[in-house]
């Protein structure tokens, strides 16, 4: 096992990557641009930084998110061990010194006699044919981006993500909603489509209009791909864009009238089960709490609405992952290439850990001659890698950036009472990760003591 491993990027998946392989025994070379190379968004100088809020999030194992902590802790995942250690009183969630969590990790890596850490910027893949991994993250640098773009083809690589909310099927009012497909194309009733009468449509452009939207980073240039314009600008550019527009009612028809509507919220499937419902070509940069006030406000069918995901746009590099990355987590035009953490289109700093995680794993295997197995679908890891396959979305599924939701698992076999599913999800995670890591003979710590409240589950 004599080979090093290249890790370009020390962020949150570049600095799990490095750690978790150096610990195993393999030679890493972490390289890292700052400080002489800033991204708009970095200010520090250590590895890891948390660039906006200091949590990770809930810590509650019935969230999906507080599921993926657990996991990763009983995975040994150096990032969350030194969150642990950097934790700050924030209720149920998981909130850090940023500085000592930066600082404890950056120390580590330094004092880690298998890592030579080197600060420069990279500005191209690394030929090979040692192994790389490539964490750099949402503001990738442009050479490097020009790089990949290169190596996985342009239209493989996105620049802002453009994220249309996300609502949960069972809390929209199907005595509104109606099931067509757009000229009976498909099953011909592939899409739940919402009508608007002129009256609610001109409301609608309204309110998009007053609605108060999210002020962009200063590196972020409010320029838009025309493919994917925020809602809200199509409102600006005229009052019928929109009804000409993703609003379109061409080709549908309200089966109960045999009417074609003034205008139509079309709700395609997030992923394969209909749990998760995403408003076609809603992606916006309204705030999220005018999300919450608006639509439901003004799109029928919507009153009860549970959001799985709001709306965003943002600078984010991210590869369209299901195209271009292969089963075994490389590039498939250059297969010594693995890529890790917000790059693979995972959203969040833990998500981004955890995606380290994984692909440190899969090296480690492959230096020992072995082929990886990633933990079962079923447990936050394995559902946020079925995002990354493109196993947990239908085959029309235009590829963004995700958290870890429950969206993206696989339903539970039978039906149960809505209060009882998480930990219904987490009990089947539990269970499924214990028997992959004795199948795999992983390392795996016991469960936290902690107890979390859950209702009593009824066999
Ligand atoms: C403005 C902004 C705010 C965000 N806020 C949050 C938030 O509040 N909560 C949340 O969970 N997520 C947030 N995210 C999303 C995301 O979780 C983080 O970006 C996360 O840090 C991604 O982890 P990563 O390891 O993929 O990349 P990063 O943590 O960004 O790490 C990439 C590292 O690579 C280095 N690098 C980049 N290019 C090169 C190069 N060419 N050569 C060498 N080194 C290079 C960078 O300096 C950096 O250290 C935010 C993202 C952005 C852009």
């Amino acid at each position: 096992m004599q080979r090093e491993v290249h890790v370009v990027g020390g962020g949150l998946a570049g600095t799990e990557a490095a750690l978790l392989l150096a610990e195993a025994g393999v030679r890493v070379v972490l390289h890292e641009q700052k400080p002489n190379v800033r991204s708009p968004a970095h200010k520090e100088d250590g590895l890891a930084e948390l660039v906006c809020s200091n949590s990770l999030r809930s810590d509650n194992p019935e969230n999906a998110i507080g599921m993926l902590h657990e996991e990763l802790r009983r995975l040994g995942s150096p990032v969350l061990e030194q969150a642990d250690l950097a934790r700050v009183p924030a209720g149920d969630a998981l909130a850090v010194d940023r500085l000592k969590f930066s600082g404890g990790l950056t120390a580590r890596v330094r004092e880690h006699p298998g890592i030579a850490l080197t600060y420069e910027e990279v500005r191209e893949l690394p030929a090979g044919p040692d192994l790389c991994i490539v964490a750099t993250g949402p503001l990738t640098g442009e050479s490097l981006a020009r790089s990949l773009a290169e190596a996985v083809g342009a239209k493989q690589l996105a620049f802002y993500d453009a994220i249309a909310p996300i609502v949960l099927g069972e809390s929209v009012d199907l005595s509104v909603a109606f099931a067509q497909s757009r000229y009976g194309k498909g099953d011909g009733a592939d899409y739940l489509n919402l009508p608007l009468t002129k009256e609610e449509y001109e409301r609608f452009v309204d309110e998009l209009r007053r609605g108060e939207k999210v002020k962009p980073h200063e590196f972020e240039e409010a320029r838009y791909f025309e493919g994917c314009l925020p809602i809200e600008v199509m409102a600006e550019r005229g009052r019928d864009v929109l009804a000409f527009g993703p609003m379109k009612p061409v080709g549908l028809h309200d089966p109960r009238t045999g009417a074609r509507p003034h205008a139509v919220v079309q709700l395609r499937r997030e992923d394969k089960a209909g749990t998760a419902w995403n408003l076609v070509g809603f992606q916006t940069r309204l705030t999220w709490p005018e999300q919450k006030r608006i639509f439901p406000t003004c799109i029928p069918g919507l009153q009860k609405a549970e959001w799985v995901r709001l709306g965003q746009v943002h600078r984010n590099t991210f590869l369209n992952a299901p195209q271009v990355i292969a089963p075994d987590g490389t590039l498939r035009s250059r297969p010594h290439v693995y890529c890790a953490g917000q790059i693979t289109g995972v959203e969040g700093y833990v998500e981004s850990a955890a995606s380290g995680h994984v692909v440190a794993r899969r090296v480690l295997e492959r230096l020992q001659g072995r082929e990886f197995a990633p933990p079962p679908g079923t447990t936050a890891i394995g559902a946020l890698l079925r995002h990354v396959t493109g196993e947990a979305h239908p085959p029309d599924y235009e590829y963004q950036p995700t958290n870890v939701v429950y969206a993206l698992f696989p339903p539970l076999a039978e039906k149960h009472r809505k209060n009882e599913r998480k930990a219904r999800m987490l009990a089947r995670a539990r269970r499924d990760l214990a028997a992959w890591a004795l199948e795999r003979n992983v390392a795996l710590a016991p469960l936290p003591e902690k107890k979390w409240r859950s209702p009593e589950l009824r066999s």
